[in-house]
């Protein structure tokens, strides 16, 4: 039996502590591994893209345990009534290679998205920083604004997306989770919401070069978290803006952000640190409250798994959230896969084992992992 998480289990598990703690821990557990990037096998994911979207593979390894997500991103899904980005993934034991967990990401990749921009934020953007301009409303929407509003103490959302419907829908939840402290304001253009902010989110979605962000919207001191450019010929920000004097750049795993993120734009040898940089001290987030960071955001799969052992411990440590499926046979001959199939073969003694003998296995890898 592998453990498995699928809609209802995240939304249980997310409302037992809420949002913002949820996001926060796993926050808290991203900053450890990528604390230790050199014990992780890394590359830059599998992308097969076809005209309106793209489907990837998001693998790596920490030599114990193995992860990896399945996600796609469609901007043009909305219009279907079908969500941009979908995700599920699957936390493996390295010894055995059995999967310990099948899990929904979809959800999960919204609050480790926020986690992940609001640990780099905390790293880059001023620590007075309580205005941030909110760029496309859509689905991970909410849960930045939550993750900035708790992590950050943002106290001032500046709203834009070209859907007023979408600002409106987000407007409304905020409105409606009374985050303390909190104002929300609609603005009518991306250069109408970046003003006064101190940390721009871009996070909208279109297949293209778009320019949501251009030189002249950005002011010294500015934290720009620049999450929506994710894929080759898909950026948000005008190439100036990372070409200024006083601009740093901080990218998740170089090789990969080097296609997909912002500084596609940008020739081979332009100068980035990796966040794990900023982590270890080798490299600095921010070296002065003038300076403009930038986090070049593109999601790379250590945040998944981080993502997948956080679910994976909160689901075992309530049994209420514990639910399993037969996706592996438990055997006792495990060379006689074919008895599966054979009624005759099931009297001889090798029918798939007990699930209660086959689960009390499968925590016990777990819990020694
Ligand atoms: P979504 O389709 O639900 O929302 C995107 C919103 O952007 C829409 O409301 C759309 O109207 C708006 N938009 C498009 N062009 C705009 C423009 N020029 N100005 C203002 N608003 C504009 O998508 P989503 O699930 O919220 O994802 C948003 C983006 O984030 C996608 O591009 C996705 O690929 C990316 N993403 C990145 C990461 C990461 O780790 N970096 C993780 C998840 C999603």
């Amino acid at each position: 039996m592998v453990d498995y998480i699928g809609i209802e289990s995240i939304q249980r598990i997310v409302a037992q502590r809420g949002a913002a703690a949820f996001i926060e821990g796993l926050a808290a557990e991203i900053e450890l591994d990528y604390r230790r990037w050199n014990d992780f096998d890394k590359s830059a994911r599998h992308a097969i893209h076809s005209p309106d979207g793209v489907i990837e593979l998001m693998p790596t390894s920490d030599g114990h345990q193995y992860s990896f997500k399945y996600v796609n991103g469609h901007p043009k899904n909305t219009e279907l009534g079908l969500l941009t980005v979908t995700a599920f993934g699957v936390l493996a034991d390295v010894d055995t290679g059995y999967p310990l967990l099948l899990s929904e990401l979809t959800i999960t990749t919204a609050l480790r998205t926020a986690a992940m921009s609001a640990l780099a934020a905390k790293w880059m953007a001023r620590p007075d920083s309580r205005v941030m301009a909110l760029i496309g409303n859509g689905a991970q929407s909410e849960f930045q604004a939550i993750a900035f509003h708790h992590m950050l103490g943002i106290r001032e959302l500046r709203l834009f997306d070209i859907d007023a419907a979408a600002s409106d829908k987000l407007a409304r939840n905020l409105q409606a989770m009374a985050l303390p402290g909190l104002r929300v304001s609609l603005c009518r253009s991306a250069a109408e919401a970046v003003q006064g902010a101190d940390i721009v989110t871009t996070i909208t979605a279109d297949k293209r070069n778009a320019v949501i962000l251009t030189p002249e919207m950005i002011r010294p001191g500015m934290h720009l978290n620049a999450v929506g450019g994710d894929c080759p010929g898909k950026t948000e920000l005008h190439a100036d803006i990372l070409l200024r004097q006083d601009a740093r750049v901080v990218v998740e795993f170089e090789p990969q952000s080097r296609i997909e993120g912002e500084i596609q734009q940008m020739p081979a040898d332009f100068g980035v640190a990796e966040f794990a940089d900023v982590l270890k001290g080798t490299a600095q987030g921010r070296a002065s409250a003038a300076e403009v960071t930038i986090f070049d955001s593109v999601g790379f799969a250590l945040e998944d798994y981080s993502a997948l052992r956080y679910l994976h411990k909160l689901q075992l440590q309530n049994p209420r959230n514990r639910q399993q499926i037969d996706l592996v046979p438990h055997l006792d001959n495990p060379k006689n896969l074919f008895g599966l199939l054979a009624p005759a073969a099931a009297q001889s003694g090798t029918q798939a084992r007990p699930a209660a003998a086959a689960q009390a296995r499968n925590t016990s890898t777990e819990l020694a992992g």
